[in-house]
């Protein structure tokens, strides 16, 4: 190797200096390659959200406000979809056009509280309640990809997201399917066999017509969820003081949680009012409140907790510990999930289908167990006189046919509209069967419970409980 003059002189003062020095004239060398280029810093987050729509991160903007202003975390945002089933609260803009404005909204909105790098899978807003139906809507495959790309891009230490599971409360599927991306985006984006073309170095990083992408794999440490079903709707979020008729919140030691009636050293205000702000972006949707919030000086609207649910970790930390506790400065190698695995059963049963027992499967395939026992019987709601359609399976693990017979136990002033009682299923079948009933359309706001049972040759062979709320519950399709 032959040191430049100016080096060889800079080089004699010290060992250390030497070494350094060493290094430098080796990058001089015109046979050594430069040195190989980091991942692009300014895309690096601490922690990623995952959420369906331009403004679902506004029940837990205090908090992201806290971590990105105050605490001076990195969050990035990723939102699947565009919003453009929803409605306009201030223009004429539908559909496309809106999803276009929602965009915008969610630009500023974020900008307001510390966050820039935020992306959009542009997939289409479709409300209902089964996760299945949105996943079916979206292209799931795309969605996965490209979350798996942002995974790599942004290498946060905690991902974030929605609930996955069906809950009693708002349950949009959008969201649980935003959840379920999520979950399968954390656990493949550290995998060199998922979407490998997002691995392989560009053929020429400078030039053009790179096909190949040159990311690294990332292996996420934490996983958590958020709901807006802790409770139910708005009346008991919005009043700590007026008793809710519900069950018990969802997310009460379940994971951590923030009172956001703390004052931000920062803004100088209150997180309920950082986020009654951050709502204000968002006047296509509910914006409203946020403008009423703080011209009345009441921010009562925005004070719920932010409880977040506990999913997952590969470091370690308590269930209702700070997010970041445990997590590694250096990163943590791939860690494969446990994977689906084919179920052995037997005999004639009766069985939630779906989405109940799609949530079941990959709950265990993905190395989230604690969620069966968060909701351990399957929940709904209903208003008053409302339809229902629940899906079941009528199976027959055995080694010949069978013919199984369902029979509903509905509470009172409930009406069961089965077309059929019989069902052959064959041996080693399983027959879908979706249950049709209508709430009572009076009485009070309650828990009730709905109970379907099978029979086989006179012989019981198994049954399943859903619990209803039923009540004055809103309006998304079921
Ligand atoms: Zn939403």
């Amino acid at each position: 190797m032959k040191l430049r003059p100016f080096l060889k002189s800079a080089c004699l003062f010290a060992i250390s200096t030497i070494l350094s020095c060493a290094v430098s004239a080796l990058a001089q060398d015109a046979s050594t390659a430069p040195e190989l280029l980091r991942p692009d810093s300014r895309f690096k987050a601490d922690m990623l959200v995952v959420v369906a729509h331009e403004d679902d991160e506004v029940m837990i903007a205090g908090y992201l406000a806290k971590l990105a202003q105050d605490e001076h975390k990195r969050i990035a945002v990723v939102y699947v979809t565009n919003g453009d089933g929803g409605g306009n609260a201030v223009g004429n803009e539908a559909g496309a056009a809106l999803g276009q404005e929602r965009q915008m909204e969610a630009r500023r909105a974020l900008g307001s509280i510390g966050i820039e790098n935020v992306w959009f899978l542009n997939q289409h807003d479709t409300p209902n309640q089964n996760v299945l139906f949105s996943l079916g809507h979206w292209d799931h495959g795309y969605v996965l990809g490209a979350l798996v790309r942002l995974v790599r891009i942004t290498r946060p230490d905690v991902l974030l997201t929605w609930f996955p599971d069906p809950v009693s409360g708002e349950n949009h599927a959008d969201h649980q399917a935003s959840s379920v991306v999520a979950v399968e985006a954390f656990d493949e984006a550290g995998d060199e066999t998922k979407f490998p073309e997002q691995l392989s170095p560009a053929k020429s990083r400078t030039g053009m017509s790179n096909l190949t992408e040159g990311l690294l794999p990332w292996q996420a440490q934490k996983l958590y969820f958020f709901t807006d079903a802790y409770e139910v709707f708005t009346p008991y979020w919005y009043d700590a003081k007026k008793q809710s008729p519900f069950r018990k919140n969802l997310g009460e030691g379940a994971g951590p949680s923030f009172e956001v009636t703390a004052v931000s050293p920062s803004r100088h205000m209150s997180y309920a009012q950082i986020a009654a702000d951050e709502q204000t972006y968002y006047m296509t949707q509910e914006g409203q409140l946020g403008v009423d919030a703080i011209k009345g000086k009441n921010f009562k609207t925005f004070a719920f907790p932010v409880r977040l649910i506990f999913g997952k970790s590969l470091v370690g930390g308590s269930v209702t510990g700070d997010v970041f506790e445990g997590v590694k400065a250096e990163g943590v190698r791939f860690r494969p999930v446990r994977g689906y695995a084919a179920e052995q059963k037997q005999g004639v049963t009766l069985e939630m289908g779906d989405p109940w027992r799609f949530y079941s499967l990959f709950w265990k395939a993905h190395d989230l167990d604690r969620m069966a026992g968060l909701i351990p019987v399957p929940e709904m709601e209903a208003d008053y006189g409302e339809w229902l359609n629940i899906g079941l399976r009528a199976c027959n693990y055995t080694d010949k046919d069978a013919v199984i017979e369902l029979s509903a136990a509905l509470p009172g002033g409930w009406v069961d509209h089965a077309q059929y009682k019989r069902y052959p299923v064959r041996a080693g079948e399983c027959y879908p069967v979706t249950a049709m009933v209508s709430a009572r359309s009076s009485g009070d706001e309650k828990w009730e419970e709905l109970a379907w049972s099978a029979t086989e040759e006179a012989r019981k062979a198994g049954s399943v409980t859903v619990r209803v709320f039923v009540g004055k519950v809103g309006s998304m399709p079921r």
